[in-house]
C-alpha cells in the first residue's frame, strides 16, 4: 500500500488540437466525473485554428478547476504532453485524449491501482475500433518495437495513463527533443501496471493523424529506443558479401568445367543495383539518426506558448 498524501490532488492533462466538435461532450463528461478527490485539469491547446481556444476560454471562466496553455502553432501531441507534464499540478497525474477514446471514468480503477502502490498505471487497448489494415499496422509496430528496443515497452499501451508525481518529476528531467512519451514512461522504471480496456471510437470530430503522421510517430519511437536499425547495415553487408561469394564460386565452377562464361552485362548490372540499393538503405538509416542528433544539438524548446488561461494564468514561471 502507498503512503497516500492526506488529501491527494489529481491533475489531468488533455492535449487538444482542433477539437471543437468533441469539446462540449468532453467538458460534460469531466464535469460529471466522480473520482472522490480534488481535480485540476490542464488543457494544452496545440495551436488549434478552429473555435477550440475560444471555447476553452469560456470554460475556464466558468470552472476554476480548469486551465489552458496554448501554443503559438501546432507542435504535435508529444510536445503538448511535454508541456502538460511540466505545468500540471497534483500528487498524481492523468493523461487523456480529448476525443473521449480514453474514458475518464476508468481513472477510478487507475486510482485504485495507484493507491495499491503502483507508480504508473497505463491503459492497454483490448480491442481497437479502427480499420483492420490500421489495426494490423499498429500490431506489427508494437511487435517490432518490443522486439528491437532495449527496454520493456508494453504493447498496445498508448498515452492514456495515471502517473505518480515522482515519475512526472523524473520525466520532466529528460530533455530529449524527439519525444516518444509512452516509451519514456516505460523507460523511467518504477512500479508499473497495465489495465486492459475497450477503446471506444472517437466521439466526434476527425482523427488528427494521417498515415504520414502515424509513420513519423512510429519511426520516432523505433529510433529513440533502439540501435538495431543501425545494425541492419551490418547484416545487409554480410548478405551482399555472401551473395557475391556464391556468384564467384559459380563462375569459377563454370571456368573449371570449361563451360562458356556468361556475357557479363546482366550480371554486372544486377550486382551494381543490389549493392547500390543496400548502400542507399544504410545511408538512409544513418541519416535518420544523424537528423535526430542535429535536432538534439540545436536544443530548441519543445514548444512555444502564447497564452495561459484559468489557474495557469496566475503562475509566473516562464513557458
Ligand atoms: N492532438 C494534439 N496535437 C496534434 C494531434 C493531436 O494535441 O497535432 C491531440 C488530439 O486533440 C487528441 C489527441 O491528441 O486529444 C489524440 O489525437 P487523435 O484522437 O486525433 O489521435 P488518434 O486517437 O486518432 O490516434
Ligand atoms: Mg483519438
Amino acid at each position: 500500500m502507498r503512503e497516500v498524501p492526506k488529501s491527494p490532488r489529481l491533475g489531468i492533462i488533455i492535449p487538444v488540437y482542433n477539437e471543437q466538435e468533441v469539446l462540449p461532450a468532453l467538458l460534460e463528461r469531466l464535469n460529471s466525473l466522480v473520482l472522490g478527490l480534488p481535480l485540476s485539469i490542464l488543457f494544452v491547446d496545440d495551436g488549434s485554428t478552429d473555435r477550440t481556444l475560444a471555447m476553452l476560454q469560456e470554460a475556464c471562466k466558468r470552472d476554476a478547476r480548469l486551465a489552458c496553455l496554448s501554443f503559438s502553432r501546432n507542435f504535435g501531441q508529444q510536445a503538448a504532453l511535454v508541456a502538460g507534464l511540466r505545468y500540471v499540478r497534483g500528487d498524481v497525474v492523468a493523461v487523456l485524449d480529448a476525443d473521449l477514446q480514453d474514458p475518464p471514468e476508468l481513472l477510478n480503477e487507475f486510482l485504485a491501482k495507484w493507491r495499491e502502490g503502483y507508480d504508473v498505471v497505463y491503459g492497454i487497448r483490448k480491442n481497437r475500433k479502427e480499420h483492420w489494415a490500421l489495426r494490423a499496422a499498429y500490431k506489427s509496430f508494437y511487435w517490432l518495437l518490443s522486439r528491437v528496443s532495449s527496454i520493456h515497452l508494453p504493447r498496445d499501451a498508448g498515452d492514456f495513463a495515471l502517473i505518480d508525481r515522482k515519475v512526472v518529476d523524473t520525466l520532466n528531467t529528460l530533455s530529449e527533443r524527439n519525444r516518444f512519451n509512452r516509451g519514456l514512461r516505460g523507460w523511467v522504471g518504477f512500479r508499473q501496471v497495465g489495465v486492459p480496456y475497450d477503446r471506444p471510437a472517437r466521439q466526434a470530430g476527425r482523427t488528427k493523424y494521417n498515415l504520414t503522421r502515424l509513420c513519423n510517430v512510429a519511426i520516432d519511437g523505433l529510433l529513440s529506443f533502439s540501435a538495431v536499425p543501425l545494425r541492419i547495415s551490418g547484416w545487409l553487408g554480410a548478405a551482399a558479401a555472401l551473395l557475391g561469394f556464391g556468384f564467384l564460386v559459380y563462375i569459377l565452377a563454370l571456368f573449371v568445367l570449361r563451360q562458356p562464361l556468361p556475357d557479363g552485362w546482366a550480371s554486372t548490372i544486377v550486382v551494381i543495383l543490389f549493392l547500390g540499393g543496400i548502400q542507399l538503405i544504410v545511408l538512409g538509416i544513418i541519416g535518420e539518426y544523424l537528423g535526430r542528433i542535429s535536432e538534439e544539438v540545436k536544443r530548441r524548446p519543445h514548444f512555444v506558448a502564447q497564452s495561459r488561461l484559468g489557474w495557469l494564468s496566475e503562475s509566473e514561471d516562464d513557458a
